[in-house]
């Protein structure tokens, strides 16, 4: 479909055409900036995937183009393969990604591999055993680079997400580049975002704080955008090799966005920090086609023009429910 035929124009003007689904809220991890003290199991009620898929069906015919795929642990729903696999046999030329922790690649990844999905998104914010596990409470490095070796193996394209934390892995920031760009991954930065839910007095680092740690090595320019994305790019003048700062606490961040969300409970947000939003699960429960179109192009159409997260405020919104 041509953006002509995009139904999803929000009231600023912003053309919606990527989707973040969170499958799940529950996670076999507690990483400290997300869930740490939640409980080991989170009652949900989770739409099934086939019923999301007819829901995305609907959203890629009014405009939509990229999915991501995400949570909680998305790997923990076993059905995923086969839910991409129906995305791609609906729109063959869709943009489908997958973010993960890859604690459970090795368990899917040659299933993953089969569906059309062309790379995935690892967190990964250290690359030290003691530092995964005061992080995300989970003896977890060995399967998480297992799990990167083997999806390399199978073609797919790799991205890491790394959450710099004061006094964790701050000494990690440029080792980790180092190992990124050894092992040809994109690496991406991601400025804490405060929360709720997350352990308190957690610090994180702005994007041009990282910037000046990274210039203590590397030499590097910013990537003029050829179309927005969360993260600013920066090209090592060495190499043609980049890395990206994912900077929500900018402003500009929100000029371009281009993005909705669905919860695994049927929720649309239209913002990560907005609180209004549309609770389709009936709708999509029903397999009623005109409200879910309906009420997508209304989530749309509400979007606000700009996040309403204050330089001190925190969301409450919990990442392991939106999906980060
Ligand atoms: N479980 C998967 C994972 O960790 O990749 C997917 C869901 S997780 C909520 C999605 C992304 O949100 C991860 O890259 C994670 O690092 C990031 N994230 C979660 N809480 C965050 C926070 N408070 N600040 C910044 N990034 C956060
Ligand atoms: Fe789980 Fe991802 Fe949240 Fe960590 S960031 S607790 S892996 S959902």
């Amino acid at each position: 479909m041509n953006d002509i035929n995009n139904k999803l124009i929000d009231s600023f003007g912003r053309k919606i055409d990527y989707i973040r689904v969170s499958v799940t809220k529950n996670c076999n991890f507690r990483c400290k900036y997300c869930m740490p003290n939640t409980p080991p199991y989170i009652e949900e009620t989770l739409i099934p995937l086939p019923k999301m898929l007819e829901f995305l069906k609907i959203a890629m015919d009014l405009g939509i183009k990229k999915i991501r795929l995400t949570g909680g642990e998305p790997l923990l729903r076993s059905d995923l393969s086969g839910f991409i696999k129906g995305i791609y046999d609906y729109k063959s030329g869709i943009e489908v990604a997958l973010t993960t922790n890859g604690f459970l690649l090795e368990k899917y990844i040659k299933d993953l591999s089969k569906t059309g999905l062309k790379r995935i998104n690892v967190s990964l914010d250290s690359l030290k055993k003691e530092t995964i596990i005061k992080i995300s409470k989970r003896d977890a490095l060995d399967s998480i680079l297992n799990g990167l070796n083997l999806t390399k193996e199978y073609g797919l394209k790799i991205k890491l997400n790394m959450v710099p934390l004061r006094g964790i892995n701050d000494d990690e920031i440029i080792p980790m580049l180092d190992f990124a760009l050894s092992e040809g991954y994109l690496l991406r930065y991601i400025e804490y975002m405060d929360n709720s839910f997350a352990f308190k007095g957690l610090k994180g680092f702005r994007g041009d704080e990282l910037l000046k740690i990274i210039s203590t090595k590397y030499s590097f320019k910013p990537i003029k955008k050829r179309h927005f994305g969360p993260a600013n790019m920066y090209e090592l003048l060495d190499s043609s090799k980049a890395f990206g700062i994912i900077a929500p606490h900018s402003h500009s961040f929100c000029e371009g966005c281009n993005r909705i969300r669905l919860t695994s409970d049927g929720i649309i947000c239209p913002c990560l920090y907005f609180e209004d939003a549309i609770d389709i699960s009936s709708a999509i429960l029903n397999d009623d086609k005109i409200a879910m179109k309906e009420a997508l192009i209304k989530a749309v159409f509400n979007k606000p023009e700009k996040n309403k997260w204050g330089e001190n405020e925190t969301s409450s919104r919990a990442f392991y429910h939106t999906g980060g």
